[in-house]
């Protein structure tokens, strides 16, 4: 990225927005090269959102060419369009799910442990809770916390 930048400092203009909250900020590939390494590219990246607090959208990277043209080629941009069409199924699955996981289940309203969404923690039958609980002490084992 260093080597691209410095060939055309004057065309170097890299802006990031959001899919979702359609948000636009000048990327400062100064900061993105300190942090990252010269070699680090944008090319076919995104990332979760970080324009908007809480925005559930991804953030994608466009050049200033004239106009700002988008940094990914089609094949990404179509795998791109794949997985948030997963993405929302799986949402949807999971919305069903807890949907009719309520109709059946007794909704207990105590505070979940560290970890676990509250929703699932309310409606989880004491077996389920024993299993909440091992699967996010799990997690705090990766992410080494505890
Ligand atoms: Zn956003």
């Amino acid at each position: 990225m260093k080597e691209a930048r410095d060939r055309r400092p004057d065309h170097s203009a890299v802006r990031v927005s959001c899919s979702t909250c359609k948000q636009w900020r000048d990327v400062d590939l100064d900061a993105i090269i300190a942090k990252k390494g010269a070699d680090f590219s944008l090319i076919n990246r995104r990332a979760r959102c970080k324009l908007t607090p809480k925005c559930p959208g991804r953030n994608r990277f466009f050049y200033q060419g004239g106009v700002m043209r988008p940094l990914w080629d089609q094949p990404t941009g179509d795998r791109w369009i794949r997985e948030d069409e997963a993405e929302r199924a799986a949402m949807e699955r999971s919305r069903q799910f807890i949907a009719s996981a309520m109709r059946r289940r007794v909704y207990r309203p105590d505070p979940p442990p560290p970890g676990v969404l509250s929703d699932v923690w309310a409606i989880a039958t004491d077996e389920e809770r024993d299993v909440l609980l091992s699967a996010a002490a799990e997690v705090r084992r990766w992410r080494g916390t505890r």
